[in-house]
């Protein structure tokens, strides 16, 4: 009866749906797995991809959806989400196509949402500006490090903001960066605010210092992480009160290298889990990230937080697996 009802559910919020990305010309696909959009290529089914080309249209695309009731989640690169195995019963907005071109004045550069941010961080600086060097080898649009203040080494995107443009009743609306709270790879952006692009305020510099710069950053990022694997990045935040990193924390427990079926700890950065293989699954990625928290906890009585997000698919047929999941998210759900 409950998949009768659902059944029932889905054909209505499909029939809106088309109707909605017909009208307002946006791309809408089916079949999309999300092995195929994240970076640690594991996850399950996607009941539709849209992908918005402008501004405008992906404004007026979650104000529609939002009337509609349909629910949906927005993704850039996939390259900071663990997507669980199960079928994911909402829309994905996919940014990745609306990425339009940089607008320079003087030192100030607006960029779009779905514009990669390792080529903007060589763009700016072939023009002199510098302020993002040390984010050049973050892989990710514009749109996802400025949901969650991306950073290293010594740079964080939320310094240099000078305004988000963000989708507000079917319009771009600018939020002035000095509202938004930039933390540790969490900002005060919420579920449901889809990010259209942002305007930077860089410093200006010798073209040749600020490459240098990046070339550094670069080295030490492939001198200590792995490179060329199917990752998140750092999978677990560095807890603020330890005296050491979570990668030392982790590697000092003997734990690089181990294994649950697809997912291993690199041997090169103990906080990244890495997947291999065809068909690699999620739930493989989990029970190795839960191995550690419970390790780190007994050792060392710290509770380590997610930096990488995990995606619960929302509707697990089972009643089991319905409880576990939101027994899960409860725990362990990046704030
Ligand atoms: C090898 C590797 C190294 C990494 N190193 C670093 C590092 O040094 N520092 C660091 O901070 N991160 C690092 N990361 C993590 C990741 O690259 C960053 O978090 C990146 O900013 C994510 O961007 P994305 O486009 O892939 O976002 P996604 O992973 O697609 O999304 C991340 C979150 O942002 C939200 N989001 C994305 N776009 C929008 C939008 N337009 N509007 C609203 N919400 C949006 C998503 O809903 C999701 O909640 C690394 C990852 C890898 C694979």
């Amino acid at each position: 009866m409950a998949e009768m009802d659902d059944e029932k559910e889905f054909k209505e919020r499909d029939t809106a749906l088309e109707e909605i990305a017909t009208r307002l010309g946006v791309r809408a696909e089916r079949g999309k797995r999300f092995a195929e959009l994240t970076s640690l290529r594991v996850g399950g089914a996607i009941d539709w991809v849209l992908s918005p080309q402008t501004e405008e249209q992906a404004a007026a695309l979650v104000y529609e959806m939002d009337q509609a009731g349909i629910a949906w989640r927005a993704l850039g690169s996939g390259s900071n989400i663990l997507a669980d195995d199960g079928d994911h019963h909402y829309v994905v907005l996919s940014l990745k196509e609306l990425k339009g071109e940089l607008e320079f004045d003087g030192e100030r550069v607006s960029v779009p949402a779905g514009y990669s941010l390792p080529r903007l961080c060589i763009e700016v600086g072939r023009q002199g500006l510098s302020g993002i060097e040390g984010l050049g080898g973050i892989p990710g649009t514009v749109g996802g490090a400025l949901w969650m203040n991306a950073g290293a080494y010594g740079h964080e995107i939320g310094t240099v903001t000078e305004t988000v443009r963000v989708a507000r009743d079917g319009k771009v609306v600018n939020v002035p960066g000095a509202d938004v709270q930039w933390n540790y790879r969490h900002t005060s952006f919420r579920e449901g605010e889809l990010l259209l692009g942002g305007t930077l305020r860089l410093t200006p510099d010798d073209p040749e210092k600020i490459r240098a710069r990046m070339e550094d950053a670069k080295s030490r990022r492939l001198a200590t992480q792995p490179h060329g694997s199917r990752s998140a990045g750092c999978f677990f935040k560095n807890p603020p009160a330890a005296a050491i990193g979570t990668g030392k924390m982790i590697d000092e427990l003997g734990m690089k290298g181990s294994r649950r079926g697809s997912a291993v700890i690199s041997p090169v950065h103990a906080n990244f889990i890495v997947t291999e293989g065809e068909g690699a699954r999620a739930e493989d990625a989990l029970a190795l990230a839960e191995e550690v928290r419970e390790r780190v906890k007994r050792e060392h009585g710290i509770e380590l937080e997610y930096e990488v997000e995990l995606w619960r698919a929302n509707r697990p047929s089972k009643k089991e697996e319905s409880d576990e999941a939101t027994a899960e998210s409860d725990r362990k759900e990046p704030t």
